[in-house]
């Protein structure tokens, strides 16, 4: 225990220094109170913090920092825990000039994390040496580190993916200008290809904005009841032009109604992307379900997508959801994909508390399923 002053409500002229204006108080000598105090104090931040001597060792440390060290810590040297020179050399600093700096380091131990150390110093004014010299607030900056990287990534990837469209329009415009000025069969291809293009970076314009959307959204939960078969049925018809075209039967196998608690544009779309998927990447002359089944022992809703295509390789499955992430470039390219189908769909089950599970066989295909809780008592025709 640290001896610790502190001031009680009696003694409004507080510490030092402190204007008094209450006559009554002030009538009051102030009583300082010698507490132990500063233990309790240190526990209650948040963060691991700790209070060192001038000598580097440790006065008090609070549960944050002897859950981070797995050490009781006080009595100990700090260098004990925190073994990063660059620490140990601005606590003397900080001692020395009273300026307070921080510093980042990183704990090789307990899986590389990466932290702030914010260092003041602490003029106690005792001539005990083994009074707190200095105080170290850490802070794990491993995910917000992580998180930044992620968004640069995504920054990087974003502007790469509109870039190329843009790049090969400007290529056709400058031909256009130039060498096909007085060609109208190479104008007409040219423009053609451009329209293409532009197409392609709405799509991902598109695509860009309904994640953003879905994401400023995801700790909002859905409060209405949907029928998950209606969609799935729904969908199944928006999506009728699409599987023609690519000679590709959908079969819908669903009970009268499935109630889930949802959002219905937003289920919507995460059927219609796994549908689209199924089409461009699972083509078999077998077709593609739609299966909605209803477990009521368990109160759940499931919703499968099954194609019977070449299938996905087990290594690429965990990485499906990334944003951008194809298991081949060229035919998700070809086949017009933007990358972000199924991080759409990750981010809107994730506000719904639903699950996504994949599962799939090189050369007998893949079943997408998403399970939600049941909403509401189920009726006879449902079960
Ligand atoms: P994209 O716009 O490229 O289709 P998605 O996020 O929807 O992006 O899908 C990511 C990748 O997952 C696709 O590029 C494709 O490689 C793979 N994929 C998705 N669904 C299937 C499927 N049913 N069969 C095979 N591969 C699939």
């Amino acid at each position: 225990m640290i001896p610790f002053v502190i001031w009680n409500r009696q003694n409004q002229s507080g510490p030092a220094g402190v204007e008094q204006h209450d006559d009554a108080a002030a009538q009051v000598a102030p009583q300082p109170q010698s507490v132990p105090l500063a233990d309790a104090l240190v526990e209650t931040i948040p963060d691991p913090f700790v209070l060192v001597d001038a000598g580097g060792r440790v006065v008090a440390a609070n549960a944050a920092a002897r859950h981070l060290f797995a050490a009781r810590m006080t009595g100990e040297h700090l260098s004990q825990q925190i073994r990063a020179p660059s620490i140990l050399d601005t606590i003397g600093d900080v001692i020395e000039t009273g300026v307070a700096r921080t510093v980042s380091f990183e704990r090789r131990t307990g899986g590389g994390r990466r932290f702030e150390a914010t260092i003041s110093s602490i003029a106690s004014g005792l001539p005990d040496e083994t009074a707190p010299a200095a105080a170290i607030l850490l802070r794990d900056m491993t995910d917000r580190q992580h998180l930044d990287r992620m968004r640069a990534d995504f920054v990087a990837n974003a502007s790469h993916e509109l870039r190329t469209p843009l790049a090969s329009i400007t290529g056709y415009i400058e031909t256009l200008q130039g060498p096909a000025r007085t060609d109208q069969a190479a104008q007409d291809r040219f423009l053609g290809r451009m329209l293409e293009q532009a197409h392609r970076m709405r799509r991902l314009i598109d695509d860009l904005l309904s994640l953003s959307r879905v994401e400023m959204n995801v700790h909002r939960t859905p409060s209405s009841v949907v029928d998950l078969s209606e969609i799935a049925r729904y969908a199944c018809e928006m999506m009728t032009s699409a599987s023609k075209a690519e000679d590709c039967k959908i079969r819908v196998d669903a009970p009268a109604a499935a109630p889930v608690t949802g959002d219905r544009d937003e289920l919507l779309q995460v059927v219609q992307n796994l549908i689209e998927n199924a089409i461009k990447y699972g083509r078999s002359d077998k077709g593609i379900d739609v299966i909605v089944r209803i477990d009521a022992a368990r109160r759940k809703v499931s919703l499968s997508v099954r194609d019977y295509g070449r299938g996905i390789a087990e290594e690429h499955l965990p990485r499906l959801t990334e944003r951008f992430y194809r298991v081949s470039e060229q035919e998700s390219r070809s086949r017009g994909g933007t990358g972000l189908g199924l991080a759409i769909v990750k981010h809107i089950l994730l506000r719904h508390g639903a699950d996504l599970d994949i599962e799939s066989r090189i050369g007998q295909g893949t079943t997408f399923t998403i399970a939600m809780p049941v909403a509401g008592e189920l009726s006879a025709a449902a079960e």
